[in-house]
């Protein structure tokens, strides 16, 4: 049997795969077991930040592998000493708690924000507001958070406490908001549900309202985060900061880590035994992630990424097909005419392209690192199919 049949013999079925085993890589190349060659626009949804198996990152991870591969959180690790102080240094976040995914997070971040409402009101006050369209993770808590009908299904009971309001109505958003309220927990850019922006006018408004009524403000980077929108974290370019944010996805450069940061306000919430992670700032995904971002904080790197975003949709914005494009940076969705977008996408595979699809829009995350050559290269595969 070859990999698919196998691997399709014993995993659980979770997920809807497409026929293809990724065999070996380099930067935006793939190359399939086959030898078929794949210009990558997805980076393994945002997580191969700096391309596949970047030299540096590849030092540090494999420098860390034969020094010290894992401790437990009784003890301390250089690799998470270094991510930790490079992290709050450029973030201007106080203090962070390290774990292994998106997911988990974001239960960090609704932790913090029910034990910071707990420690001041008492136990009546752990509602978390999110936004319909929302995604926050597969964890039964980041499900009862994401705002979509589809996710709450099958697992009953579900953890309460979670109220949905439309994004980008503050309508909606007052409507919502009882004395129960103690986070509001958005993205700025709904990856999963479509790339959908949220207005600066907005953010602002809830930024202003959290400060108001003392709700932690949460706001889930996994996607947005990580220099995927030519700021290391999107909401520099709202001016605002969140009062708790998290990071995953690209952070890693492809190694499991995710990372909940906290402000003053927050700091001291999580106290001895009321979070905890086996894994968490395991060394060898802290050293790789120091490697992601000596990179992305080099002068020069994240200007180059809007310079590439910017010649990526206005060759994108020439394909008559493309009727509309969203997001922000190198974080694209876009709306088609008349072609179906998982269409596309599987018709591109064969044309060797890697692209991903969000709702009904195709979406692209390319590696930041990308060259000239790979994009002309996928452009002209998209240009073709999308003719
Ligand atoms: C991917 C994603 C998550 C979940 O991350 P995992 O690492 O899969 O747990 C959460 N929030 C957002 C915005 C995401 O894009």
């Amino acid at each position: 049997m070859n990999t698919i049949e196998i691997t399709e013999q014993y995993s659980m079925k979770a997920f809807g795969r497409i026929p293809l085993t990724e065999a070996k890589a380099k930067n935006c190349i793939c190359f399939d077991e086959n030898g078929k060659k794949y210009i990558d626009f997805g980076s393994g949804i945002g997580c191969n930040v700096l391309g596949w198996c970047n030299e540096a990152w590849a030092d540090a991870v494999c420098n860390q592998v034969r020094t010290l591969q894992h401790a437990c959180n009784y003890y301390y690790t250089k690799p998470q000493a270094e991510l930790m102080e490079k992290l709050a240094k450029a973030t201007g976040f106080k203090r962070m708690f390290l774990g292994n995914s998106g997911a988990e997070a974001n239960e960090c971040a609704i932790k913090v924000a029910r034990k910071y409402s707990s420690d001041r009101y008492g136990k009546e006050r752990g509602t978390i507001i999110s936004l319909v369209n929302s995604f926050h993770g597969r964890t039964l808590a980041t499900l009862a958070a994401t705002g979509q009908d589809v996710f709450h299904q099958y697992f009953y009971p579900f953890p309460t406490g979670h109220v949905f309001a439309e994004a980008n109505s503050l309508e909606d958003l007052q409507a919502k908001l009882d004395d129960s309220v103690c986070g509001i927990m958005i993205e700025l850019i709904q990856g999963e549900g479509g790339v959908c922006v949220m207005d600066q006018e907005y953010v602002k408004a809830v930024r202003k309202i959290c400060d108001e009524k003392d709700i932690i403000l949460i706001i889930d980077e996994v996607q947005t985060g990580g220099g995927r929108t030519g700021t290391l974290l999107l909401q520099e370019q709202y001016g605002i900061q969140a009062d708790v944010t998290t990071m995953a996805k690209a952070i890693g450069g492809g190694l499991p880590i995710g990372v909940c940061l906290v402000n003053e306000k927050c700091e001291d919430v999580i106290t001895p035994g009321t979070h905890g992670s086996t894994f968490g700032g395991n060394p060898v995904a802290c050293a790789g992630a120091v490697a992601v971002l000596d990179q992305l904080l080099a002068p020069g790197f994240l200007d180059s990424v809007m310079e590439k975003a910017a010649y990526l949709r206005s060759e994108l914005e020439k394909m008559p097909e493309v009727t509309e494009l969203s997001g922000i940076g190198m974080m694209i969705g876009m709306t088609l005419k008349s072609k179906d977008a998982h269409d596309v996408m599987l018709q591109a595979n064969d044309a060797g392209l890697l692209v991903l699809t969000a709702k009904n829009k195709l979406r692209l995350l390319p590696p930041l690192t990308i060259t000239k050559e790979e994009m002309d290269a996928g452009l002209a595969i998209l240009r073709q199919l999308l003719a």
